[in-house]
């Protein structure tokens, strides 16, 4: 797996990972043995390479790590969860409802049609929008769908089966729903909205993934963010997460904003090196011209599996993302 030789070059002391594998949020781009890519970015700071005093700790705003993880099993437990999955509809209701609960203001679905080939498939997108009419917006989102095949399982006849994407799928989403009640019961000074989107791991092929974030990128339904922080994958007991070489390319500021409040917090699993470069939903809206950051751990190794569930995810990790999150929104009201 490409993943496992970026992990060990990533993680040699002091090195800085210029060797990325290009990788889709869900899909890998290069085959295994395929060269690597190298990557065309600066290396990244690091926490010594500065000189000044470090500011005081801000403390974490409150996040409620069991109330999420309750979130990211409440999920699996619809089972598989991509248009014409039998629990499809009831997550997507459920979503809508919760969302609307955490924010204090009303979920909207936006409705539209994928047309793969033949195939036409009803999806939705799900947002909220807290202080819809602060001067300053800042988007956070997440997939709510799942892998509808196991394409990474070695045993071919496992492969077709859906997986239930404990962390591919439901960690951002409990995550963002964390966030959302926190800004709801302490309301930012600034625009926050909060975007679940559908069809992003349809696949297999790289054609038939990011079909909601392609879809709301064309069609937002909110006004034009000053700036979008994508999730995904970052529920990992073992969470690591660099800068991902795409949104450190297109929004290197946006990634020097995540990664200060990381540091200011104290909070470990966000490592201040360059990572993967991974296709996901936030190049669909780079592609209109936003500026749009990807939070991913990649190095996850069942990724695509019947065994991504619960049980390989933790309480921490989201909440390790949910309070840079918040620290993010409440420094932008300063
Ligand atoms: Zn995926």
């Amino acid at each position: 797996m490409p993943k496992r030789q970026l992990s060990q070059t990533s993680f040699l002391p002091g090195a800085l990972a210029a060797v990325v594998l290009a990788v889709a949020g869900c899909q890998p781009t290069n085959a295994v043995g395929d060269p690597p890519v190298t990557s065309p970015v600066k290396p990244a700071p690091t926490s010594s390479a500065s000189s000044s005093p470090s500011p005081a700790p801000v403390a974490a705003p409150p996040f409620d790590a069991e109330r999420a993880f309750k979130d990211l099993t409440k999920q699996t437990r619809f089972g598989p969860r991509y248009s014409g999955s039998p629990n499809y509809p009831t997550m997507r209701d459920w979503l809508v409802s919760e969302l609307t609960k955490a924010a204090g203001v009303p979920a909207k679905r936006q409705n539209f049609t994928a047309r793969l080939g033949s195939q036409s498939l009803p999806m939705s997108n799900i947002y909220a929008h807290i202080n819809p009419t602060a001067k300053k917006q800042v988007m956070l989102c997440a997939h709510w769908d799942t892998r509808p095949t196991a394409d990474q399982e070695v045993d071919p006849t496992r492969r077709r089966k859906p997986i239930l994407g404990a962390n591919d799928g439901a960690s951002g989403v409990a995550c963002l729903l964390e966030v959302a009640r926190q800004l709801a019961a302490k309301k930012p000074d600034i625009g926050v909205q909060i975007v679940f989107f559908d069809g992003e791991d349809y696949g297999p092929q790289i054609e038939r993934m990011f079909l909601g974030s392609k879809y709301y990128a064309k069609n937002p339904a909110m006004p034009k963010p000053d700036y979008a922080i994508l999730i995904d994958m970052i529920g990992d007991k073992d969470l690591n997460i660099m800068r991902e070489v795409n949104s450190e390319n297109a929004a290197t500021h946006i990634n020097d904003k995540v990664w200060s409040a990381a540091e200011a917090l104290g909070v470990k699993q966000f490592i201040n090196r360059i990572g993967y470069e991974i296709q996901d939903d936030h190049l669909p809206l780079q592609a209109v011209g936003w500026n749009a950051i990807d939070l991913i751990d990649f190095d996850y190794g069942p990724w695509h599996t019947l065994d991504d569930t619960a049980d390989k995810c933790s309480p921490e990790s989201l909440k390790a993302v949910g309070t840079v999150l918040l620290k993010v929104i409440y420094d932008e009201g300063r």
